[in-house]
């Protein structure tokens, strides 16, 4: 029996009391309706790099998107509108855009997983983020048990959020559709350290494949990137945590070299990592098997042997901590599945 631990990036979780791949989307929509319609749990996964799956595993359907294909229109005036079927490898599309001489996604380059899981949590990095460049959404929608398309302005896209994330399980992202803009100059670089790396200021513009390089290069040192089948890789979901956002008031009273980024509502991000080490989370701390990266403070590793259970019991320490320090609770950004 499949554990899912062999399905997720963190490696840890039990099994699936059935396990479906789907490789078309009539496939993909049959096993979700089956299961609807037998009321059996269900759970839709691309990559698994952003989950953290129960060591008793999940009491139901767990279906594997992996349809591919995708269909492309390059205009010299418009750019380019890719629609891209859900299972495509993230970081492979990114790679054909570049390719194919579009830009805007460069950014977002060597992050794991699949297209069809890239508007759920509305993936970024650098400074930008996926919905940025998406025009439309095909989703199957479980309640209304019809196929639904979404604009841009219906996805609810914010930080780290969407609608399909607020309704968890309600819609099975069945397609994306991009819209791209034409040549080979990046977004400005947004980060210092990503434009110290590059020789340029912040603000300045970059060919796309050479800030993709970049960007590789920052995230593989930090163990950011996960490569099929490397013994390079680190067990990790990524960022365990989401940066929290806060009020004026609770921003102002840390201390003055805490990182704040106001929003628009005039309330302020912080940075989880910042908060964490300066709650005394370290580095290499460990509980049982898990262990928070040695590159990264934000990534809760399985060092081997972890369990699900000692990852929960590391990210609860370091909660903890930064609850007692400072009064602010960070929030897991890594979906909890039957924990
Ligand atoms: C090393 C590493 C680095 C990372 N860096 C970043 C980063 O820089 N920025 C960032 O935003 N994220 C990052 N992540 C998190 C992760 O890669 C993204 O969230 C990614 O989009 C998850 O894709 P997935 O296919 O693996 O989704 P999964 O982990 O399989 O699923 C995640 C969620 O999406 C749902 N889901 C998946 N596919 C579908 C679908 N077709 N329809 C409906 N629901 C679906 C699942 O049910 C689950 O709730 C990183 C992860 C790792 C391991």
């Amino acid at each position: 029996m499949t554990r899912l631990a062999d399905l997720t990036t963190l490696h840890v979780g039990g099994p699936a009391q059935k396990l479906i791949y789907a490789t078309g989307e009539a496939e993909l929509i049959a096993a979700v309706q089956e299961a609807d319609s037998n009321q059996t749990p269900l759970l839709i996964l691309g990559g698994g790099s952003n989950v953290l799956v129960s060591d008793q595993g999940f009491p139901g359907t767990v279906v594997v998107v992996q349809t591919q294909g995708n269909s492309y229109e390059i205009d010299a005036c418009s750019g380019g509108m890719l629609q891209v079927a859900a299972g495509v490898s993230w970081d492979e599309f990114v790679a054909f855009t570049l390719e194919k001489k579009l830009a805007n996604l460069e950014s977002l380059s060597g992050i794991p997983g699949t297209v069809g899981a890239a508007p759920i949590q509305n993936i970024g990095a650098y400074g930008h983020e996926v919905g940025e460049v998406i025009a439309r959404v095909r989703a199957y929608d479980r309640t209304k048990k019809e196929i639904h398309t979404f604009t841009a302005s219906e996805c609810g896209f914010g930080y780290r959020t969407s609608v399909f994330k607020a309704e968890t399980d309600r819609y099975v992202i069945l397609d994306v559709t991009f819209q791209l803009r034409r040549g080979e100059s990046s977004l400005p670089v947004l980060y210092a350290e990503l434009a110290k790396e590059l020789g340029v200021e912040v603000g300045a513009r970059v060919p796309t494949r050479e800030l993709r390089e970049k960007v590789l290069k920052i995230r593989r040192a930090k163990g950011m990137v996960y490569e099929a089948g490397s013994s390079e890789n680190i067990w990790s979901a990524g960022s365990f945590f989401t940066n929290p956002i806060v009020s004026a008031a609770l921003a102002d009273a840390l201390p003055p070299d805490a990182p704040r980024f106001v929003q628009p509502d005039g309330q302020v991000k912080l940075s989880a990592a910042w908060l964490m080490q300066h709650a005394g989370v370290a580095k290499g701390e460990v509980f049982g098997g898990a262990r928070i990266s040695d590159r990264h403070v934000l990534a809760l590793t399985n060092a081997g042997s972890g369990t699900a259970s000692d990852i929960v019991e590391l990210a609860r320490i370091a909660q903890a901590k930064v609850k007692a320090h400072f009064g602010i609770d960070l929030t897991p950004e890594v979906r909890f599945v039957n924990i």
